[in-house]
Order: structure tokens, then C-alpha cells, then sequence
């Protein structure tokens, strides 16, 4: 997936369209995304030490990595990532618009 953890993302697609958040888990397997703030569902939860009054809980849901972009750190642009494989093998991510070398991952 080109989107990690911690990065910046827009919403470019659904119901949050035009939103920003941090994605705070990926789920590679299912190319889902969690992202701070985006698509909060109701769920209804059992009272627990956590939360002793049950009852309904508003939690983020994920949403499909293709409806986001991730912001570039260094040009504050939403972007599309293009991936390169460095000479020792190791892949990195590139912003295809100011062309700067974002987070390394995978
Ligand atoms: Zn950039």
C-alpha cells in the first residue's frame, strides 16, 4: 500500500470527501484504512471498564485506501505516490509533485 501509518491523508471520495486526517492503522490485507476524525460509525457496545455505561459508541471506521491521498510533508500538496526500488533493494516512496522522498516502508 503507498499509505502508512501517520501519514497525512484527503479524502477524495465518499461521504468524507474534501477531509483530512492522520491514518492511524492500515490493514494491507483488505486495503483498508483507519484515519483520525474520518467516518465515524455508531456501534453499540456492552457496558465495560472502559466504558461502564454501555451504550452507543462513536468510533472511526475504515475506508478504502483508493479514496484518499496522502498529503506530502514537504509540499503540502495531495499527491499520488510513485514507488521506487533503491539500489540495496529497499523501496521508497516519491511524491509525484515536488518529486522529494517521503517515509520509507515495505
Ligand atoms: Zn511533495
Amino acid at each position: 500500500m503507498n499509505v502508512i501509518k501517520n501519514d497525512n491523508v484527503l479524502v477524495i471520495a465518499g461521504n468524507e470527501k474534501g477531509r483530512q486526517g492522520r491514518v492511524l492503522k492500515t490493514y494491507p490485507k483488505t486495503q483498508r484504512i483507519l484515519v483520525e476524525g474520518i467516518n465515524f460509525i455508531k456501534r453499540h457496545s456492552r457496558p465495560s471498564q472502559q466504558n461502564p455505561q454501555g451504550g452507543i459508541v462513536e468510533k472511526e471506521g475504515t475506508i478504502n485506501v483508493s479514496n484518499v491521498m496522502v498529503i506530502c510533508p514537504k509540499c503540502s500538496n495531495a499527491t499520488r505516490i510513485k514507488r521506487r526500488i533503491l539500489e540495496n533493494g529497499k523501496s521508497v516512496r516519491i511524491c509525484r509533485n515536488c518529486l522529494e522522498m517521503l517515509t520509507v516502508s515495505g
